[in-house]
């Protein structure tokens, strides 16, 4: 072979890697594991994966993390980096919580040190807790956005984020225009979409804080950048809801009001979809605009809970999220514990494959970034997230009595943490054990 990276690693471990959706708890066909296997990293990317073999490893630096699972890494793909010092805020609920936290919060991030101090806190914790890729909410802030990106090029992750746009609804420190709120998403755009691995997000924060001319501007934007992610908010609390609908008396319903200005698509990500009607499912799954699940925060605000398989039967594309700061855990373990809670008392099943498909491959394609990230596979990036069942005593305890990959996977998102993840991998360099040195 020529032109071999000269950078190559072996890491050696349990490798777990989806290729498909699993249509049950026991679809073996959905993913490949390999009990004593290698993935071989180079110049950021994927080489290969296959079984470990000693004498193919033997010129190259080999990190054995056996008897670690090593899997892609995990994917949040909603998540709001202001707002890492109001996680835990008592509130009775949403439209409080903003007013009363969140939008005080966020007014600190006008100040570009404020920004850059938590934009690094902010990589630090999602590398901590195995998130390699994120959807970001910045602040109204275009430095915001600034300090974000800054810190995203500087670690070579591969991220979404945007400036919210937000006009109207929250303190004047807050708000924009419909022109300042274009004008600085399309210089952020210019300046930071593509490069390194950084994806520019138009944002508008949701249609309670966007005049309809800032909506407008949001539809030209989205149509001027057809390649973009557009992130925002859709039913996620009644009152959220009511409000909305009185802001825009003439639509038929909330989600009405995005597809009024044709923001709705494989691009939109949909923070909540909690409290919708039978039309908005239709919509959601018809546009095939993604509806992004956030157990804790919903669980945490009081908001309700999401329907899972109802979207599911509506053929409706589905991720997985935490939403910090109102989510209360950067963990997508954590998430995933919550997520199997809330579909528990509605009589609905969430089995540990489909768990770790969502959170990683599931997540990629939510996103339209498979086979770039989520799964193990040669020329994808080499994203990847080391994960220990016995990380506590307990659980080490507790893995002694666990004899399937299922009832593994299953205690680590029962149980498991930022302590179960034993390492990250960034485009193939070690990013956890670094931030501890
Ligand atoms: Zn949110």
């Amino acid at each position: 072979m020529t032109e071999r990276p000269h950078d190559v690693t072996v890491l050696r471990g349990r490798v777990l890697t989806f290729h498909s959706e699993p249509q049950g708890p026991d679809d073996t066909a959905s993913y490949r594991y390999i009990e004593d296997g290698a993935v071989v990293v180079g110049d950021g990317k994927i080489i290969m994966i296959g079984e470990f073999n000693p004498r193919a490893a033997a010129h190259h630096t080999v990190i054995d993390h056996r008897p670690n699972l090593i899997m892609p890494g995990f994917i949040d793909p909603h998540i709001h980096f202001p707002q890492m010092q109001i996680v835990g805020s008592y509130a009775a609920s949403l439209l409080e919580w903003l007013n009363t936290y969140t939008f005080v919060e966020e007014q600190k991030f006008g100040d570009p040190a404020h920004a850059a101090r938590i934009a690094s806190r902010f990589l630090d914790e999602l590398i901590r807790h195995g998130t390699t890729t994120a959807a970001a909410y910045c602040s109204v802030h275009p430095q915001s956005a600034d300090a974000f990106f800054a810190e995203v090029i500087r670690r070579n992750m591969l991220m979404l984020g945007g400036k919210v746009m937000m006009d109207r609804n929250a303190p004047e420190g807050l708000r924009d225009t419909p022109q300042a709120g274009y004008d600085d998403t399309k210089a952020g755009i210019a300046k930071w979409h593509g490069k390194g691995r950084a994806h520019y997000v138009i944002s508008p924060r949701f249609a309670i804080t966007s005049s309809p001319e800032q909506l407008e501007m949001s539809e030209a934007l989205a149509r001027e950048y057809p390649a973009l992610h557009i992130q925002t908010h859709l039913d996620e609390n009644l009152a959220e809801i009511e409000f909305a609908r009185e802001l825009y008396p003439n639509l038929r319903d909330y989600l009405g009001i995005y597809e009024r200005y044709h923001l709705l698509g494989p691009k939109t990500l949909l923070g909540h979809c909690i409290h919708l009607t039978d039309r908005e499912v239709e919509v959601i799954a018809a546009t095939k605009s993604v509806a992004v699940w956030c157990p804790t925060s919903n669980l945490f605000l009081g908001s309700g809970m999401f329907n899972h398989d109802r979207m599911q039967k509506a053929g409706a594309r589905i991720a997985i999220g935490t939403d910090v700061g109102g989510g209360t855990s950067y963990s997508m373990l954590r998430t995933l514990d919550e997520g199997y809670k809330v579909l528990q008392v509605q009589g609905q099943r969430l089995n540990p494959l489909r768990s770790f498909y969502l959170v990683t491959l599931g997540n990629a394609r939510a996103l339209g970034l498979e086979g770039r990230i989520g799964s193990l596979v040669a020329g994808a990036d080499a994203d990847l997230v080391v994960l220990d069942a016995r990380a506590t005593p307990q659980m080490a305890l507790r893995m002694e009595a666990v004899d399937t990959l299922a009832n593994e996977l299953f205690l680590l998102q029962t149980c498991g943490d930022d302590r179960a993840v034993a390492e990250t991998y960034v485009a193939g360099k070690a990013m956890k054990s670094a931030l501890a040195a």
